[in-house]
């Protein structure tokens, strides 16, 4: 059974070739792919043998958990029982205490060196790591074992991307981030608070189809999903563009749909797949429900700014020439999304260049 390949897996779980080759084309357009590739996005998926996967929870509230079994597409279940062996998560393992150790540490001298270790939650430094600790064991110390055996690290949420809410001021417990301790492994950052389901299948899958990680931002998150801002892809952007803000959450603007940039909306400055993906299976998404964006996918989201501040705030009341605040806020949004659009090319480009050969590697 371990050296069946994920098409053994599933044809197993009665899962049929055309049912596989949905999946995959789903899985291409997650990534970003061109269509065009799915059918070696199949080739190449079809042949993977499960992985090891070790997921480790540190200081999180397991709203990243939350989040994942909530995916809808693909599956969770194809993703965590059939893909891959998840062979010690503290939420979802069935064993618990010294067997769930056991489990784990089995795992990783099994595994030493190829397994795909998956962090939530910010690791406490300050004196000496005690405000955190697993059977006894700092998250440090249990962070640099895991790691040292592992082929890549995936820091999911916010927490273990940047710090997130434990690393706010004053930060008591000296909360950091999964890349200010490891050094020397590749790490991608898919952060969110919590990250949305489909963009931490889609890490995955492309992990399980290209046994690599897939291109990175300076901020080490996957520009499939997070090389666009939130601003660049909002419906309700064409009213940020004639000047049409609402003024409270239940003005007329608001209900007409009008951008809430003026209500502390961070789309502007946050990049995350939100306005396509969307929440809940696709049904929506927070500016659609009515709340800007609060930049939970950025680092230090929580201490940068009040969530109901606006970036650049219009101080006269905007009625169709903009005023020169509206202009300096119009002109930054500019300026970001022509950085965001720069930042969508250099993530197309690199797409376009994966071929085959790059799949078989
Ligand atoms: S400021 Fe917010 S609500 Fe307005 S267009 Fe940008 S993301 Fe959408
Ligand atoms: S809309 Fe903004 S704050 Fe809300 S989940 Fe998406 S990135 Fe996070």
């Amino acid at each position: 059974m371990a050296d069946e390949t994920m098409l053994d897996i599933l044809k197993r779980r009665g899962v049929s070739r055309r049912g596989f080759l949905k999946f995959c084309a789903a899985t291409t357009s997650l990534l970003a792919l061109p269509p065009s590739m799915a059918a070696a996005v199949a080739e190449s998926l079809g042949r993977v043998r499960r992985p090891a996967v070790i997921w480790l929870s540190f200081q999180e509230c397991t709203g990243c958990t939350e989040s994942l079994t909530r995916a809808h597409s693909p599956s969770i279940e194809s993703l965590i029982f059939d893909a891959i062996s998840l062979d010690y998560h503290h939420t979802l393992q069935a064993a618990s205490g010294h067997a769930a150790e056991e489990a784990r540490e089995h795992s990783m001298k099994a595994d030493w060196g190829n397994y795909l270790l998956i962090v939530d939650g910010s690791i406490p430094l300050k004196d000496g790591g005690v405000y955190s600790t697993i059977a006894g064991i700092s998250n440090l110390a249990m962070l640099q074992e895991a790691a040292a055996g592992a082929a890549a690290i995936v820091a999911i949420g916010t927490c273990a991307a940047y710090g997130g809410l434990p690393h706010a001021q004053p930060n008591p417990t000296g909360a950091v981030a999964v890349s200010d301790i490891v050094k020397d492994k590749p790490i991608i950052n898919v952060p969110g608070c919590p990250p949305v389901p489909a963009v931490m299948v889609g890490v995955l899958a492309h992990y399980l189809t290209f046994g690599t990680l897939p291109d990175l931002d300076d901020l080490g998150r996957p520009r499939a999903f997070y090389g666009e801002s939130i601003h660049d892809r909002c419906y309700r952007r064409p009213f940020y563009d004639q000047g049409k803000f609402a003024k409270t959450f239940d003005d007329a603007g608001a209900r007409d749909g009008w951008c809430l940039f003026e209500l502390g909306c961070k789309g502007p400055t946050t990049h995350n797949a939100c306005a396509t993906t969307k929440w809940n299976g696709g049904t929506s998404w927070p500016v659609q429900s009515g709340h800007g964006c609060i930049g939970c996918s950025e680092p230090d989201f929580w201490d940068a700014g009040g969530f109901y501040k606006a970036l650049s705030t219009p101080v006269n009341s905007v009625s169709g020439a903009a005023t020169a605040a509206v202009a300096a806020g119009a002109a930054a949004g500019i300026a970001i999304g022509l950085a965001n659009r720069q930042r969508k090319a250099r993530a197309r480009a690199g797409h376009q260049t994966v071929t085959i050969a790059d799949l078989e590697k």
